[in-house]
């Protein structure tokens, strides 16, 4: 099925939507749901929670007592539906959305937009699968021994205590974690217990960056090498592993530049603190 073409008025509506509190779904037969999702082009093949990210896959080993799963959904406007970032700002070009496979002949793209899309016409479908597949991640977690984690916002910032807030209740053992570029839900009284946030950096809100720290909020910074000491507070390794909830509270996270394979030059994007890296690292693929 095609995406629909849809024009300003019915974007804003959309990201409306995603940012409101929904009604508790219906959960649905699952046989249903993925027959709807199969009409879509998702389905069985296209499960909503991924593991294959490689910053995943550290966290996956045994090292780390976690066990990581995340949705990737259209970034900000990139599905043309709705904007699923409403803090993204020079973060947009260098976004994660487009770095490893998922410009591969563009079929991630297409399945990040039919997620997004799902979520916001079809919620029932939606959460009759994610339920489906967090009992899953959850019983894989148990079986491992580790702690069951998932990121709903993988490439997204979508506010989901306030979008699904009955989500967090109905799976209170699993561990939520996510990115934000939005200070204002930096809140622990509006949080989930299960919820964590990581405060993302950038320009358009670097002058919140110290007085998120100063709060006691865990905040990451992206620069090609890393400090010992950022706004006068510790940093840790952020490309150790994926999974935030674990990093050591008080710290600024360290997140080393990835190449995005959309045809945008990262030397010149001002979301990278370009501290120390020889030009020529650029030439010889010293970037991951
Ligand atoms: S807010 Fe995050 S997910 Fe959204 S465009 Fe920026 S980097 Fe990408």
């Amino acid at each position: 099925m095609r995406l629909p073409i849809i024009d300003d008025v019915q974007v804003r509506q959309n990201t409306k939507r995603i940012h409101q509190e929904m009604e508790r779904p219906w959960i649905m037969p699952i046989r249903v749901a993925w027959e709807m999702a199969h009409g879509l082009g998702l389905g069985k093949q296209h499960k909503l929670l991924s593991k294959a990210s490689t910053k995943m896959a550290k966290s996956n080993r045994n090292e780390v007592r976690s066990y990581d799963a995340a949705i990737y959904m259209a970034a900000h406007m990139s599905s043309g539906l709705a904007n699923a970032c409403s803090g993204a700002d020079d973060c947009i070009n260098p976004c994660i959305v487009y770095t490893g496979r998922s410009m591969l002949h563009n079929g991630p793209q297409k399945t990040y937009a039919k997620r997004l899309y799902m979520l916001i016409y079809w919620p029932n479908v939606f959460f009759t699968l994610l339920y489906r597949e967090l009992e899953a991640h959850w019983r894989a977690a148990q079986r491992r021994g580790a702690i069951p984690a998932v990121r709903l916002n993988g490439t997204t910032d979508i506010p989901w205590e306030k979008v699904a807030p009955w989500l967090f209740k109905d799976f209170p053992t699993i561990q939520f974690h996510d990115y934000t570029k939005v200070y204002s839900r930096l809140d622990r009284k509006k949080l989930p217990d299960n919820y964590y946030l990581t405060f993302s950096e950038s320009s358009s809100n670097h002058h919140r960056a110290k007085e998120a720290l100063e709060r006691g909020w865990n905040v990451s910074f992206c620069s090609d090498v890393m400090p010992r000491t950022w706004h006068g507070f510790p940093v840790t390794d952020g490309d150790h592993h994926d999974s935030r909830y674990l990093d050591p509270r008080g710290h600024a996270v360290w997140l080393s530049p990835k190449r995005p394979n959309n045809g945008f030059d990262i030397r010149t994007s001002e979301f990278v603190a370009w501290i120390d890296t020889p030009y020529a690292l650029f030439n010889q693929g010293g970037l991951k």
